[in-house]
């Protein structure tokens, strides 16, 4: 894998995608071109002092020149601060790309599974892009997305979009507070989970906060998923 170093960028675009998640774009400045694989992160300086935190890239690899990241307005922290400050223009020192999030080459299962809550979705819209467009994986990818209100999902157009060009890939939302009208999965991931017949010989990747990761882990451990086919990323 490329070793981190030192990049410059600047904002090139924000896309509000509801009260609490925005996208954000950025054009690389120097070095131009940055190599990574889906479900890396960079490390941003959020600070004069030089304090940093981490934010997943949810471009896909082949776009080398440009830096997507979402961010989660909720923490409200000094990360938050940053890019609520930042305006179009203005330049961001990161270091990329950053930690080993990603589908291991050598992996001989039949079937993906990506287990989410809020912005861990992140990493995983690299991911699975990266896997169904540009590698024409053909094994099975299932995408399970804990939010609370239908009003919090988003990419939902490209997750569609996926749903219908690949019959490899399925899509399951799943809402904590779910109006009546709601028709899919209700309750936490875990729940979602439960209630879908439990796929064979499957590796799964978790992201997102660590009550999730754990449950998630307890549930499908006593299911008799093997711990080797079970990849996390823990957001805090
Ligand atoms: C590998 C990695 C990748 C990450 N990728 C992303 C990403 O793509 N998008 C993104 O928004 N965040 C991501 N995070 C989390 C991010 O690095 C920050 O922790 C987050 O933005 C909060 O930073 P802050 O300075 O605003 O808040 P802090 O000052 O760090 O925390 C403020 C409060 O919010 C709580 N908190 C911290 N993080 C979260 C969170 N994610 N959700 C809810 N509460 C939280 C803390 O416990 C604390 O009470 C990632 C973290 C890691 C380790």
């Amino acid at each position: 894998m490329t070793p981190p170093q030192t990049y410059t960028a600047c904002l090139e675009e924000k896309l509000q995608h509801n009260d609490r998640f925005t996208q954000f774009s950025f054009e690389l400045i120097k070095p131009h071109r940055l190599e990574f694989r889906a479900g890396q992160y960079v490390s941003l300086k959020v600070s004069k002092q030089g304090e940093r935190r981490s934010y997943s890239i949810c471009s896909t690899p082949d776009i080398d020149h440009q830096l997507d990241l979402l961010v989660d307005f909720l923490p409200g922290g000094l990360g938050v601060q940053f890019f609520q400050n930042l305006e179009f223009g203005m330049e961001i020192e990161a270091l990329a790309p950053m930690g080993q999030f990603i589908v291991p080459e050598n992996l001989t299962v039949d079937h993906l599974v990506f287990v989410v809550t809020g912005s861990g979705i992140a990493p995983f819209k690299s991911i699975i892009e990266d896997q169904l467009r540009n590698k024409q994986d053909p094994r099975q990818i299932t995408l399970h997305w804990g939010m609370r209100r239908p009003e919090d999902l988003f990419w939902l157009e490209q997750w569609q979009e996926l749903d219908g060009a690949f019959t490899n890939f399925h899509f399951h939302p799943v809402l904590s507070q779910a109006p009546t009208a709601w028709t899919l999965c209700r309750g936490h991931v875990t729940d979602c989970l439960s209630i879908h017949e439990r796929p064979v010989n499957a590796a799964y990747f978790l992201c997102g906060n660590q009550t999730m990761i754990s449950d998630t882990i307890t549930l499908i451990t006593e299911q008799g998923v093997n711990k080797e086919l079970i990849f996390t990323e823990k957001f805090y």
